[in-house]
């Protein structure tokens, strides 16, 4: 049976009122017991609606869509129990996005909740001949049954989950994880950062990626704790919860943090209630920062308002995480992603040669191991092999470096943020890193531009501050004289209004180099 499923059932049999999940769109809570039941008697449903035969290469795959709370989890425990692979999709994304995913995934069963009637309407449309499961928002109790046991007289299947990168770099790949890869990329995550059955997260992230599915939902109810969803971040909402003092855990993606550095700067701050928000965010046992770097200037004034340092980790879909800082005060190191997770082997190597590099200080490609490691992109079998090197390492793209504690430093993606120029290489995430310490940007984004004299020149995006003066190209390099080495200066700047992010706050560079180049 799924380890997840048997690690709940004990949570519902030690404590039959424990609450697993506090849905704040309905307003109610939910007890392991309840949605246990539920969860059966949704994974019989499903069952009769899936295909009676399948090859063990193409085990069913059921898409849905709905939104962050209950629901959301009843719907994917309850694929899971029916034996098939969930496929999350992103409740922001346009129809045509979604349509993409679907035809892509090629589902048996597509569920979706009633206030997603427009991809309905677009599926019947297109003439589409997949059952669509519509969810009754509005489902009985049922107290009086008996918890289910899930003996998995039916079969289970190897993968479990279907999650789309981000498309940052191209199109999204639907990447495959086994259960045994989820109870691995949970399990090491446990051991590292202490969950507990008293623990209360706020969860605020979206549900169609790893950040918020397993870091935050699985690996919160795998250890029998409560976890409480908002359909979205809203900085008041989170300050005022956290002022309560009564949940333990926060995880978020850099622009949350930054947006709630704001509202606190101009409704916060200076007012009666600064005091219970500064001790309520300082009362929470664990603030966790990924999926995109970490500007420093954030994590600094977070501190200074929270007195909470940020654990910031590394991951990506294909691995889960992999790097994370520590719990211990003297393991949250300023730049860096810590070292690796339990269970997670990694290593850098030379892109070109792969030739692995043991000194400090060398950027190299970070590869990964172990049993936390996706099964494969769906349907893309030359690419799944292209990113394995002979020995069976993942090679994220991503570049790396190290120090002499065997902490980690993100450099960026090989593929766009390495900018060579001159004979250089320099990360576009030290460079944004320093133009966000100047006090009049707020956003900023380095990339490379072709040029025909230096191979590339270092390129800079900013959006700038509320009433700051207009900051200019010749200004900015003479403060930024101070800080770093000529050939790292950008030489091109753009002052923008607005800088394009996605769900999960990430930039899309390659977008960005076709809009301003
Ligand atoms: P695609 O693979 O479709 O281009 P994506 O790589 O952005 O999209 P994800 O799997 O969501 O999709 O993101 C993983 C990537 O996010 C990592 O490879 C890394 O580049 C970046 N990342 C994650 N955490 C951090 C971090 N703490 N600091 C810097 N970069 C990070
Ligand atoms: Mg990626």
């Amino acid at each position: 049976s799924l380890p997840l499923l048997q690690q709940a059932r004990s949570h519902a049999v030690r404590n039959p009122h424990k609450v697993a999940i506090i849905d704040k769109t309905k307003n109610e809570e939910f007890t392991y017991s309840q949605l246990l039941i539920d969860v059966s008697a949704l994974a019989c449903t499903i069952r009769k609606l899936l295909p009676s035969g399948h090859s063990a290469a193409e085990e069913p795959r059921v898409s849905f869509l709905v939104p962050p709370g209950y629901d959301y989890v009843l719907v994917q425990w309850a694929i899971w129990a029916a034996g098939a692979v969930c496929v999350p999709m992103c409740t922001t994304h346009p129809v045509k996005e979604l349509l993409y995913t679907i035809s892509d995934s090629d589902p048996s069963l597509i569920i979706l909740h009633p206030t997603y009637y427009k991809l309905k309407a677009s599926l019947q449309a297109q003439g589409s001949q997949i059952p669509v499961l519509s969810l009754n928002p509005a489902h009985p109790k049922s107290p009086c049954a008996h918890l289910p046991r899930f003996t998995h007289s039916l079969p289970l299947s190897r993968r479990a989950l279907m999650i789309y990168t981000s498309g940052t770099t191209s199109r999204p790949k639907g990447c495959v994880t086994t259960h045994q890869n989820i109870t691995a990329q949970v399990q090491s995550l446990i051991e590292a950062w202490k969950y507990s059955s008293s623990d209360h997260l706020i969860h605020v992230l979206p549900l169609h990626h790893v950040h918020g599915i397993i870091n935050g939902l699985t690996a919160t109810l795998y250890s029998g704790g409560t976890v409480e969803m908002y359909p979205k971040f809203d900085p008041k909402i989170v300050w005022d919860r956290w002022s309560e003092q009564s949940s333990t855990m926060f995880m978020a993606v850099p622009t949350v943090y930054s947006r709630l550095i704001d509202y606190f700067d101009s409704n916060i701050r200076a007012t009666d209630a600064e005091p219970a928000a500064r001790a309520g965010a300082n009362f929470l046992r664990l603030l966790v920062s990924g999926s995109a770097a970490l500007p420093l200037p954030i994590k600094r004034k977070f501190k200074e308002i929270t007195g909470q340092d940020l654990v910031e980790r590394y991951g990506m879909t294909e691995i889960g995480m992999g790097l994370s800082c520590g719990l211990e005060p003297e393991k949250r190191i300023d730049g860096s992603v810590g070292w690796p997770l339990p269970g997670v082997q990694v290593r850098l190597v030379e892109p070109d040669s792969g030739r692995v590099l043991d000194g400090v200080d060398e950027d190299g490609m970070i590869e990964i191991k172990g049993g936390n490691v996706f099964r494969e992109y769906w349907r893309m079998p030359e690419v799944t092999v292209k990113q394995f090197s002979l020995d069976g390492w993942f090679q994220t793209g991503d570049i790396a470096k190290r120090d002499a504690t065997g902490a980690y430093f993100i450099q960026g993606r090989a593929s766009v943020d390495v900018i060579k120029s001159g004979g250089y290489k320099i990360s576009a995430l030290e460079v944004e890193q320093k133009l966000l310490g100047l006090p009049m940007i707020s956003e900023a984004v380095v990339v490379g531009v072709e040029d025909e004299e230096w191979g590339q020149r270092v390129a800079a995006i900013i959006k700038q501050k509320p009433n700051t003066s207009l900051l200019e190209l010749k200004q900015m390099r003479t403060i930024l004289k101070e800080e770093m080495a000529p050939y790292k200066i950008p030489s091109i700047l753009k002052v923008v209004d607005f800088i394009e992010r996605n769900a999960m706050g990430k930039v899309n560079k390659k977008e960005i180099l076709s809009k301003y180049f």
